[in-house]
Parts: C-alpha cells; structure tokens; sequence
C-alpha cells in the first residue's frame, strides 16, 4: 500500500505552526511496513487543496488528511474530499444529537456552525472523536481510502491509535521493527568504516546517528510478523556487539544516568561526585535519574576554569568518597588546552576495591566540552559497575 500525507492549514505555511502529525503518522506507517512517498502542506485554499488531493489520490492508495474538520468556514477538508469525489454532504442525524450532546455536557450553547461538523458524504464513515466536536472520515472508493483527522494533536493521536492503526494493520502491511544500539567513545568515521558491510545490506537496514550521548546504530527489519522482524534484528544486533563491544552502553530508550541508577541500586552503594570545569553538570545529571537521593549523598564543585595544571581528579574521587562516606567516589577535572576547542579532562573513579583513571582529550566549545567529560565519566562509572556487579 501506497500512502500518502496532506498536512492541511495556513498556519503551517506561515510558518507559525511546525507540522508535528506528518512525523507522528510517517513513523506510524513505518511500524506497519506502509510505504509512504510524498507528504505535502497545503493551506485553508479549496482550489489549490482540491488538486493536491487529487494528485494525491490519483498515485496514492491511501491519503490521509490533518485539519481543516473545524466549523469555521476556514475549515475546508470537508468540502474539498467532497468535491473531488462529487459527492453531496449532508447532515447525519447521529452525528448532530453527539455535537449537540457535547455542548449541552459543556453547558455551552452550540453556534449553527458546528452542524456542519455533523455533515458525511455517502461513501464516509464517521470516526468518534471522544476528545472534540470533530469527528474523522474514512472513505472507501474505488479501491482507494482517503482518511481525515482533525489538527488538534490532543485529538488527532487518539483517533490514529483507536480507529485509524487498527484497520490499517488488519490489512496486512509488513511489520517493521527497529531496536537501537547507543555507543559512546567511537567516532562516527570510525563506528561507519567497522560496520560499513551492515549499512548496505537491504534488510535489516542499519543507520547511524550522532546524538549527545553518542553514535547510535539504529537496526530496522522489514518481516510479515514481529518474531520474524526480531530474528532478523536479534543476529544483526549479536554481530555488530561483537564489532563494537564495551563501546555499546545501551539500547532503545535507555539513558545513561538511568542504567547506572539501576545498577548502584541493585549493588546497594552510594556514590559521591566531584568536578572542577563542569561546574556541577555532573551531580546535575546524576540526580536527575529516577531515586538518585538513595544513592547520590554529595558533591563538590571546585575551581570551575580550565586550569593549566589540572587538579588531580584522582584526588578529587578520594576526597568526595571521604567527605560523604560513600562506597564510589567520581572526579572530573580539566585541563585547559593548547586552544579553546581543545581540553584534556581527567576522570577518576575510587571505590573501596580499587583505582580507575582515565585521561581523555576531548576538543569542542566549552558547553560540548562539558557534556562530553560527563558523559565519558558516565560511561566509565557505568562500566566499573558493570564489571563489579
Ligand atoms: P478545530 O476544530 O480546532 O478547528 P481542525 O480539525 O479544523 O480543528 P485546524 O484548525 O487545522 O484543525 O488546526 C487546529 C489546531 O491543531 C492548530 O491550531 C494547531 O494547534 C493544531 N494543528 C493542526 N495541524 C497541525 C499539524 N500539522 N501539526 C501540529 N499541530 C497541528
């Protein structure tokens, strides 16, 4: 199946309002293997809407329509669907007692504009809209569907999920499943050229992304049903983990503070934090995962320029796990570089069963400097973790 999205209003072309639902329903359709090939915006106009829904629908099988359900005479996806099908809307009876029961629920008496959100033409079923006054279309003709949703997201996602995916899904399109592997510490250039034979298989498709917390490797399978899709994804995953190792730190939806909340929790220890140049990013971070009060007991922020001669982080570990008693103590401290864009950060790790430093140079301004030392002191805190647990 062929799909198509028109993303309907003026406020999108003034570029007032950023058009959020073509993303939503594209990455929709993609979960259900719909290929989907053009998107347009098209204002509050009827000539120029009636030929992009006709061009739509004459290379398309299934257009879907954002906006314009409103009772405004701006509104005009109504009227457009039923020009090109040449088709006489009329009011249905059901539709009208539910507008009119929305109101009177509201206490609010109903303007004679919104009847027209009442109005069908023969071949549209309405689609409930729980959530506003305005309900969707499907319609089947000709062995095409076209489907109209109203603009307000708060509106628009409900329907997707409770109409519009179910009946899409019944109709058989592939699965496509993905599962990301999120890496830190390999270049992109490098992360490209070790896993480059993946990137140009078909299926399961690979691609890279350069994120703050790191290259991710974002697996995709295309199967007729999800085991399939998870086998394909499951050897592709196994492969590339062998190539990258200790590179990867998580999957999917994982956050790095997060992981290592976990596993602290679960290792029953407590960790103090101190840092220099990163004036505080790293506790900041730290505490904002999930229950970090029961294992983050303190901090320190010491001389927050780049020094020449760097404060020994490794000092700075034993000194945070001293003053709060804790079973980890972690440092970051930096050492200003030859240039701006370039800084050599220490990190240091202290724990009760051993020492673990690292020197890193990293080079960017210094807010991505400062995002990169935490982030690296993150990933090292985590694998310390992880081999102790
Ligand atoms: P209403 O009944 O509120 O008039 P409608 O179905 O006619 O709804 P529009 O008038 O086109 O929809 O849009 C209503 C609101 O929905 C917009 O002001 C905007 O906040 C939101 N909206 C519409 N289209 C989009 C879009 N493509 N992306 C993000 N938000 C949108």
């Amino acid at each position: 199946m062929k799909a198509e999205i028109i993303a309907s209003g003026t406020e999108l072309l003034l570029g007032e309002l950023t058009d959020t639902h073509t993303s939503f329903i594209a990455s929709q359709l993609a979960l259900m293997g719909i290929d989907l090939y053009f998107v347009s915006i098209v204002g509050d106009n009827y000539d120029r809407f009636l030929s992009v829904l006709k061009q739509a629908r004459d290379r398309s099988d299934l257009v879907i329509i954002t906006g314009g359900l409103g009772p405004t005479r701006g509104d005009i996806t109504r009227e457009v669907i039923a020009g090109l099908l040449n088709e006489k809307m009329e009011i249905d009876s059901g539709l009208k007692e539910y507008i009119t029961g929305y109101f009177a629920r509201l206490g609010l008496e109903m303007p004679d504009n919104n009847l027209k959100q009442a109005c069908l033409i023969p071949s549209a079923s309405s689609l409930p809209n729980p959530l506003g006054t305005a309900p969707g279309w499907w319609i089947e003709r000709d062995g095409k569907i076209i489907v109209s949703l109203p603009g307000p997201p708060g509106e628009m996602q409900p329907m997707w999920r409770q109409e519009i995916f179910p009946r899409l899904q019944k109709r058989g399109g592939a699965v496509i499943v993905s599962r990301t592997l999120k890496t830190w510490g390999i270049s992109e250039a490098k992360i490209d050229q070790l896993v480059g034979r993946y990137m140009s298989l078909p299926n399961p498709t690979l691609a890279l992304y350069a994120k703050d917390d790191g290259i991710h490797l974002r697996i995709t399978a295309k199967a007729d049903n999800r085991v399939e899709a998870l086998k394909l994804i499951n050897t592709n995953e196994r492969d590339l983990r062998d190539i990258l190792k200790e590179a990867v730190w998580g999957t999917d939806s994982d956050i790095l503070e997060e992981t290592i909340s976990s596993l602290i929790q679960a290792q029953g220890l407590s960790l103090a934090v101190a840092e220099t140049f990163t004036n505080g990013l790293l506790i900041y971070t730290l505490s904002g995962a999930k229950d970090s009060r029961l294992f983050l007991k303190g901090g320190l922020v010491v001389n927050s320029e780049l020094a020449e001669n760097a404060i020994s982080a490794a000092d700075l570990a034993v000194q945070a796990r001293e003053k709060y008693s804790t079973d980890i103590g972690i440092a970051i401290s930096g050492q200003a570089g030859k240039d701006i864009e370039s800084a050599l950060a220490n990190i240091a790790i202290d724990s009760k069963d051993g020492r673990y430093n690292l020197t890193c140079v990293l080079s960017g301004r210094p807010a991505t400097l400062r995002r990169r030392a935490v982030m690296q002191a993150l990933f090292n805190l985590r694998k310390v973790l992880v081999s102790k647990g």
